[in-house]
């Protein structure tokens, strides 16, 4: 008898996290990851360490067990009725159960003349940065370039500007929210961080945004200000891709719906990642990512037949040379200020850059912001984690293990 086949569409990080969890667990199907770049899977969080020159392509490459790996092979259409997959040189492959892990694509902000005049793609000296192809067309332009501008100040346009100031050229940030990545940093910790990038020659620009490049290369601000540029980023979010699941008839929202075994709307497919949407939420983030990955590895091993996935504490962490930050659980980003019950505790050390704030409902630990020293990470999330009662020293947790702030 033949072994079963589990198609993995997508070679990125969900799929080669599955594929490794699942030969870990002794799964006995075979396993194909499909893969449309050309390389086998690597770590994207890392890009901008490549982009920088700290770390060489391959030393990103992420494990995936004994998975066969099928790269430059795209899947352009599924069946799921008959179980079939069809790649794009027209080769159709049979699955008994198949995973969906295609990401997502970079989100291209309406900005006038970002395009080709011909329509195709983005214009000369414009760049997303998603592949390890796209990193590497950004680091040859980048050697030749005096100045940069980088559109959107989320933890990948953050990420971005700083490994480009390494490399030489000027970076400006162009950030149309009232300051950076403002869906997991409060104001103070943003400007915090706004100061370490100044000190690394990175301008941000907050409340403005691109609205058109000009034929002598400027990026024109709403407000009609234009800062000249050689080299621009796009860095204004993702969108799940999901064309592949909508074409064959799956239930698709923002991402590909999944429930609680992370199963589609249709039998044997299932779908992980930041293509997928659970309990209403797209992560877009590598940890979520993994977790899914994990739960689907156990289930489909037979490890853990019954293994759910509960969805993910938010948990975002940034490590881009010399500015780190981690926030995770609630840290209540609502201008109008956290709710009567929760107490919030902050130290901000402005010579050493480091801002840190704990978020206490009761004596539980619900969040915590670290901005410049990482030190105390690990123990606060096992706090959150175990929901212990901090009820005598609660500073306690913002301290090393040595005992130093
Ligand atoms: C520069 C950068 C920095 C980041 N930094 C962080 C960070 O600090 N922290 C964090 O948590 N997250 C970060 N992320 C996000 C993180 O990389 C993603 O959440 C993670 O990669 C999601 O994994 P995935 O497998 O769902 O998608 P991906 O890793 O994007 O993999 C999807 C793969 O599927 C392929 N594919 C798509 N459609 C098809 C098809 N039809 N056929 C075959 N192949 C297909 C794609 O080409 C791609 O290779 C960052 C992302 C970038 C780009």
């Amino acid at each position: 008898m033949s072994r079963r086949h589990i198609a993995v569409v997508g070679a990125g990080m969900a799929a080669a996290r599955f594929a490794e969890r699942y030969s870990a667990l002794g799964g006995k199907a075979r396993v194909t990851l499909y893969g449309s770049e050309p390389r086998a899977p690597y770590n994207r969080v890392l890009l901008a360490d490549v982009l920088t020159g700290r770390y060489d392509a391959e030393a990103i490459t992420l494990p995936t067990g004994d998975a066969d790996l099928r790269l430059g092979a795209e899947v352009v259409a599924l069946d799921p009725g008959a179980r079939l997959l069809t790649l794009a040189d027209g080769a159709t492959e049979p699955y008994d159960e198949l995973v969906l892990a295609t990401g997502a694509n970079p989100l291209l902000p309406p900005i006038r003349g970002l395009r080709r005049e011909d329509g195709g793609g983005l214009r000369e000296g414009v760049h997303a940065l998603r592949t390890l192809a796209d990193c590497a067309r950004l680091a040859e332009e980048a050697m030749d370039a005096k100045r940069a501008v980088v559109v959107g100040g989320g933890v990948l346009g953050v990420s971005a500007a700083r490994a480009l100031a390494a490399l030489g050229p000027q970076v400006e940030i162009v950030h149309q929210g009232p300051h950076l990545i403002e869906r997991q940093l409060d104001e103070d910790a943003a400007a915090a961080l706004r100061d370490a990038l100044l000190t690394l020659g990175v301008e941000v620009y907050l409340g403005n945004r691109a609205r058109a490049l000009t034929e002598a290369g400027e990026v024109e601000l709403a407000d009609g200000y234009r800062l000249s540029t050689d080299l621009t980023v796009l860095a204004c979010g993702v969108r799940p891709r999901t064309a592949l699941a909508h074409a064959s008839g799956l239930a698709v929202g923002r991402g590909v719906l999944v429930d609680d075994r992370l199963a589609a709307s249709a039998p044997h497919v299932f779908a992980i990642g930041d293509c997928a949407e659970h309990a209403g939420v797209v992560h877009g983030l590598a940890g979520p990512a993994w977790e899914q990955a994990d739960v689907l590895a156990a289930r489909l091993s037979g490890a853990d037949p019954d293994a759910r996935y509960p969805g993910s504490r938010p948990l975002a962490r940034l490590s881009a040379g010399p500015i780190e930050y981690a926030a995770f659980g609630e840290v209540h980003l609502d201008p109008a200020g956290p709710d009567e019950d929760v107490d919030e505790l902050r130290l901000t050390d402005a010579t050493r850059g480091s801002y840190k704030k704990l978020v206490m409902r009761g004596d539980r630990l619900v969040g915590a912001i670290l901005l410049g020293d990482l030190a105390t990470v690990g123990d606060l999330a096992r706090a959150l984690e175990r929901d212990d009662s901090h009820a005598d020293a609660p500073l306690h947790l913002l301290t090393t293990t040595h005992g130093a702030l």
